[in-house]
């Protein structure tokens, strides 16, 4: 799950990091008290949207005075910021952030993420922080440092030493980098996060590091201890089809392609998955009903799955288990009549009583068309949707 920047920013300052002052506005009638509040002479606008790349599309902007603040604040608000991160699409301006603007000296990146391969927590950091940091790691992959940390040591004098020495930090400095470095690990660790990113860490021309932007995404399978992030969800930054799939216990992640997947077991979803791209098609989704696959997650699956316009026909894939095979034709008959659009279905059933569930498929009396393999069902999926769209 991912969190707003301001969201972030207030968490990681119950850790003791420090950022700047700033305040929410959700509607334009907000504005003006927010924007009073500020204290210094330059203010900076900040849309709050969960995706990056907000500087170099307009979404983040320093202003001078009242006026301007309150000139590209309501002109924000509403807007769709489209940045390399959202998509052509891009995504709705809710929410802006107005903090208290600072003089930079020194923009560096810093982020924490759960490197599984060592079962540590790396620090990512670069002393070439700011909006370039991905051509940096491209072109310069040397500059940027890693260091493991065992979580049953943590953070040691060590690590802050080399950090500060990567950031070209003077020695007086370190106290105050040694206080955000234990913060935000201490945050990362309590609240189970996956990352936490800060792009700018910035050191100011006073001579204080803060942390000027926050990103923090926490790992879904912990959220149950953490009920106070559960609330900082935006819904309205998620897509609706993988909440609502979330909700009845399917997963389902959103693809752009045109074949609807209807798959049990992840393992079975990526291979399908690949024979799809493989026979020449595109999948629109990534969908696991979990290994009992019963008539009643079909038929919800298929209706989230059709929900999505791009979709142009539905490869049905399960291997009945558990759940026998002549229940889940049960269910994929009962889904198809029920379905909101008509688009090719193709079914491949394997497993107990194959034999009868395809036979109930067959005498349905429904345009549904069986498959003996994956390749081959994937095969006809790919041709069905070309030949409808040749006599088009
Ligand atoms: P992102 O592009 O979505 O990652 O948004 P950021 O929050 O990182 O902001 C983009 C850039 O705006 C930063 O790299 C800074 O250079 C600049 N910026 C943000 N806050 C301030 C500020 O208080 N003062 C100044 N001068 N620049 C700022
Ligand atoms: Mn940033």
């Amino acid at each position: 799950m991912n969190i707003h920047e301001y969201q972030a920013k207030a968490i990681l300052k119950q850790y003791g990091v420090s950022v700047p002052e700033g305040y929410l506005v959700e509607a334009v009638n907000q504005l003006e008290t927010q924007a009073r509040k500020i204290q210094t002479d330059v203010a900076v606008v900040k849309a709050q949207i969960h995706a990056g790349g907000r500087g170099k599309a307009g979404g983040v902007k320093v202003v001078d005075s009242l006026n301007a603040c309150m000139a590209v604040g309501t002109e924000m608000l509403g807007k769709q910021l489209v940045t390399h991160q959202t998509g052509l699409k891009g995504q709705k301006i809710r929410k802006i952030y107005i903090e208290e603007g600072c003089e930079i000296k020194s923009e560096f990146y810093m982020s924490m993420v759960l490197d599984r391969a060592t079962s540590q927590v790396m620090i990512i950091a670069s002393k070439e922080g700011g909006m370039d940091i991905e051509k940096v790691a491209m072109q310069s992959p040397n500059s940027i440092l890693k260091i493991s940390v065992d979580p049953l040591i943590g953070i040691r004098e060590f690590h802050v030493r080399v950090l500060a020495e990567s950031f070209g930090l003077s020695t007086e400095l370190m106290p105050n980098l040694d206080k955000i470095i234990k913060g935000i690990y201490a945050c990362f660790v309590e609240k189970d996060l996956n990352l936490v990113e800060i792009n700018p860490f910035v050191l100011t021309k006073e001579n204080v590091l803060i942390a000027l932007d926050a990103k923090m995404n926490f790992d879904d399978n912990a959220l149950f201890r953490h009920p106070e992030i559960e609330l900082l969800r935006d819904f309205n930054e998620e897509d609706r089809k993988e909440i609502e799939a979330s909700s009845v216990g399917l997963s389902y992640v959103a693809l752009d392609g045109e074949i609807g997947c209807l798959v049990n077991g992840a393992g079975l979803a990526m291979a399908t998955m690949d024979a799809i791209h493989y026979a020449g098609g595109t999948p629109a989704n990534f969908l696991d009903v979990g290994g009992s696959a019963s008539a009643e997650m079909v038929h919800k699956a298929l209706d989230i799955i059709l929900s999505d316009d791009h979709v142009k026909g539905v490869f049905i894939n399960i291997f009945g288990g558990i759940m026998h095979c002549n229940t889940i034709a049960k269910g994929i008959i009962q889904a198809t009549q029920a379905m909101p659009r008509s688009v090719p279905i193709v079914v491949r059933l394997e497993g107990t009583n194959v034999e009868e569930g395809k036979r109930l498929l067959d005498h349905s009396g429904l345009d549904i068309i069986s498959a003996d393999t994956m390749d081959e069902g994937a095969e006809k999926m790919v041709a069905l949707i070309k030949h409808k769209e040749a006599i088009a």
